[in-house]
């Protein structure tokens, strides 16, 4: 059984998260999406609130679990027998930042691999702190993510 994580701070999860998630879900057995809990970020939405809202737009993928982690990354990918990472890459700016920890996770787990997924080019310019900062300000966000977010969003407003 080929299991890989997906790992992110997903406040919230957008559109340009679902697609790596479909697209990420086709090719192993089992993807655990891992809802990040940093007590040094304060972010909008609480880790149940965006564990929830992940598992009710993942509710349709196949072989999708939703669950959150705090610590290092390779001992979440160890607890649920994980050897696959998988991150999206949108721009360059994207970048640097993977490169670091895509080779210190591999030094740290030999048999631990990070696999990038490109964007779909309708979503590389979307991130969650543009929904956040659009949606504060009574942008219009229902282009960026799915109906139910965009509900869940508002009601932080
Ligand atoms: P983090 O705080 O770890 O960057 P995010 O929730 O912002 O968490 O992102 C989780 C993952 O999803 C990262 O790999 C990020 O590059 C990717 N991602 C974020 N937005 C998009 C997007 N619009 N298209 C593709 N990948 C994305």
């Amino acid at each position: 059984m080929k299991t890989a994580i997906y790992p992110g701070s997903f406040d919230p999860v957008t559109n340009g998260h679902i697609d790596i998630i479909r697209r990420a879900s086709k090719m192993v057995d089992r993807l655990v999406i891992g809802v990040l809990n940093n007590s040094a970020k304060s972010p909008l939405f609480s880790v149940e609130e965006r564990v929830n809202m992940l598992i009710k737009v993942t509710e349709d993928i196949p072989g999708v679990e939703v669950t959150h982690f705090t610590g290092l990354l390779v001992d979440f990918a160890d607890s649920v027998n994980a050897r696959i990472i998988v991150r999206g890459l949108r721009a360059v700016s994207d970048f640097e930042y993977e490169l670091q920890w895509a080779q210190t996770n591999r030094l740290v787990r030999p048999n631990l691999d990070t696999m990038f997924l490109v964007t779909d080019q309708n979503y590389s310019y979307l991130s969650s702190s543009t929904v956040r900062e659009l949606a504060k300000y009574h942008g219009d966000i229902s282009k960026f993510v799915p109906p139910y977010v965009e509900q869940k969003v508002l009601n932080k407003f």
